[in-house]
């Protein structure tokens, strides 16, 4: 159903329950990932992109598109509207944009973005410390405390998978660190959860990929072209290497430490 148009999302099943979608470079230069992830009881959206126009980017479209695939799928799944939530790696333009082509959909709730609604609805006991889970029927996701890069930025980890959505805090791309001292004490929760994880953990997908192939290169911001683009997941062992990064920075604006597969930016 993907690749309809040059507008269409790509679309990729991970497994019979869960899909990567990356809003194409034709419509938006960011070209973020989301992630729709299907339980018994409902979906979870993480993302909708950068886009608030249908017709430049058909997120309501291919979301209902997947949601009827899936259930014609899971014909035991007779909830109707079958719930659909739409939640966000954090609360960046790029990756909120699509809210409101969701927000009338029946059955469908969009979490807020400030940091007290993201508290509020997953029901974190202590922010940004405590990690939650979140049951989309006989599937948990585990919501984890990620801010740094913005402030009400999470981390979901889908046991199913064992994927760890890490957004904009770790992904083959600038890391832009807004607070230094919440990023790095998020890279150690992720860290912490990794060696003792609900699942075992396979890999990181984040929501940009702006590393070429070759490694410590990026694109710059604004490339629409990428045909040499380095591969989206991360070894979990990636954690490691972005806390080491932030031990060498001195926390200047502006600075920047060069890793191989991403680079830290101190943001200004
Ligand atoms: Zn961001």
């Amino acid at each position: 159903m993907s690749g309809q148009g040059v507008n269409d999302p790509v679309v990729v099943w991970l497994d019979a329950d869960t899909v990567q979608l990356r809003q194409p470079k034709t419509s938006h230069w960011e070209a973020p990932f989301l992630y729709l992830l299907f339980g018994r009881e409902r979906a979870l959206l993480i993302d909708t992109g950068a886009t608030a126009d249908e017709a430049v980017f058909p997120l309501r479209t291919t979301v209902e598109g997947l949601i009827a695939e899936w259930l014609r799928r899971n014909p035991a799944v007779f909830v109707r509207p079958y719930p659909l939530v739409v939640a966000h790696s954090h609360g960046h333009g790029d990756h909120i944009a699509g809210d409101a082509l969701l927000r009338d959909r029946p059955g469908t709730t969009v979490v807020g973005t400030s940091p007290a609604e993201v508290i509020g609805f997953f029901g974190f006991p202590t922010w940004p410390d405590a990690t939650v889970s979140y049951d989309l029927g006989r599937r948990v996701v585990d919501v984890i405390g990620g801010p740094g890069h913005e402030p009400s930025a999470v981390v979901f980890f889908d046991r199913q998978t064992g994927i760890l959505f890490t957004g904009d805090t770790v992904l083959p791309a600038r890391l832009y660190v807004r607070d230094l001292g919440q990023y790095r004490a998020t890279i150690e929760r992720l860290i912490r959860f990794r060696d003792d994880p609900p699942a075992p953990v396979r890999e990181l997908r984040g929501a940009h990929i702006e590393m070429s192939s070759e490694p410590g290169v990026d694109y710059p911001a604004g490339t629409v072209e990428q045909p040499d683009e380095a591969p989206l997941p991360l070894r979990p062992r990636i954690l490691d290497r972005v806390l080491a990064a932030l031990g060498e920075l001195r926390g200047v604006p502006g600075e920047r430490i060069v890793a191989k597969r991403f680079i830290v930016v101190v943001d200004r």
